[in-house]
């Protein structure tokens, strides 16, 4: 497996207690293709891919369990080691350009930058790779934009910039936080799309990670819905949108209007806030939001915590059968 994530769990010590962001998770992404990985803020998403890309601060987050690419174990690998993944082999977007690119140096500058880092080329032929890469993300006139400063682009142009710095040396994996939360809903289909694109003619495992399960479902292969740290859903995409089993991710599609609820029925977004990661619920982490709790007993759904299971495909953590998902999941939830 290329990107193989197993038993991952990252605690920050702060002054409060300790944070527990992310409880013993497991993932796999195959080359080429695309996991959405699901959930409100705070549910550990940005965090387990901070640890990917090695970027954590060792003095206060405690990491364990295997981060494996490509063969290579990431987690206790040299600072040198992930310097020299960083941007070449492993590469990341971010919700807001603005904040990952420098408002004083040309775009091009900045793409050929790191060309030239990690393939120790000349800066002409950095240069040329930087127009390549511009004219690839779909910007017009890249012989001419490529000597623009950042707030010379749109938003939209801007994360198309980002694609193409990320891009720059062909990496094997692209890991994608939020890439177009900040873009309106056109750009944002554009953008997805470009990244489709992309991963077709080069093979790029894709990480996309995103609170909003729309996104999920317009570019990713397979699904991780995740809550206070842990996975509670996993599956295709096909699977978690058409069959979603566990309450969590009723709530998430509930408040997608195209895919399941008829249309004259108001957004559902999930009710109360994500849990405290200091002072996790005991049992299920999902229990006091969770609308079916009566159905199982507080004893159940507080008692012990439920695991993600079975073990490969389709899977969920929540105590109700089958059959009851079933039946449930295409009921809107009754006030109570
Ligand atoms: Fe809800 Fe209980 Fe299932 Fe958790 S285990 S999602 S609280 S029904
Ligand atoms: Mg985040």
């Amino acid at each position: 497996m290329f990107l193989e994530v197993n038993e991952l769990t990252v605690d920050f010590h702060t002054e409060d207690g300790v944070v527990h962001a992310v409880d013993r998770l497991s993932f796999q992404v195959e080359r080429g293709s695309t996991l959405g990985i699901v959930g409100e803020s705070g549910s550990g998403k940005s965090v387990t891919n901070l640890a990917v890309l090695g970027l954590h601060n060792p003095e206060t987050a405690k990491i364990s369990g295997s981060i494996t690419f490509d063969g290579q174990e990431l987690i206790g690998a040299s600072r040198s080691t992930m310097e020299k993944l960083r941007g070449d082999r492993i590469a990341m977007i971010f919700q807001d350009p603005l904040t990952s690119l420098s408002p004083f140096h040309t775009i091009g500058a900045q793409i050929a930058e790191v060309y030239r880092k990690h393939k120790g080329v000349s800066r002409s032929s950095a240069r040329d790779r930087a127009i390549e890469m511009l004219d690839r993300v779909g910007i017009p006139q890249p012989k001419l934009r490529v000597d623009d400063y950042p707030h010379q682009f749109s938003g939209g142009m801007r994360q198309r910039a980002m694609i193409a710095m990320a891009l720059v040396c062909d990496p094997g994996l692209l890991i994608a936080d939020e890439p177009t939360t900040a873009l309106d809903v056109t750009v944002q289909a554009q953008i997805l799309d470009l990244l489709s694109e992309l991963q077709e003619q080069s093979g790029t495992a894709i990480v996309l990670i995103t609170h909003d399960l729309g996104v999920v479902a317009s570019t990713a292969h397979n699904v991780l819905v995740m809550y206070a740290g842990r996975a509670v859903e996993r599956g295709t995409m096909r699977e978690v949108l058409r069959e979603p089993r566990h309450p969590y991710t009723w709530g998430l599609l509930g408040s997608m209007p195209s895919l399941r609820r008829p249309v004259d029925l108001p957004l559902a977004p999930v009710r109360g806030t994500p849990p405290s990661l200091i002072n996790l619920p005991s049992g299920c982490p999902f229990h006091p939001r969770c609308d079916y709790v009566r159905l199982l007993g507080e004893q159940v759904c507080a008692g012990e915590r439920p695991e993600l299971s079975p073990e490969h495909g389709h899977g969920d953590a929540c105590y109700l059968t089958l059959k009851q998902k079933a039946e449930l999941r295409d009921r809107p939830v009754e006030e109570t």
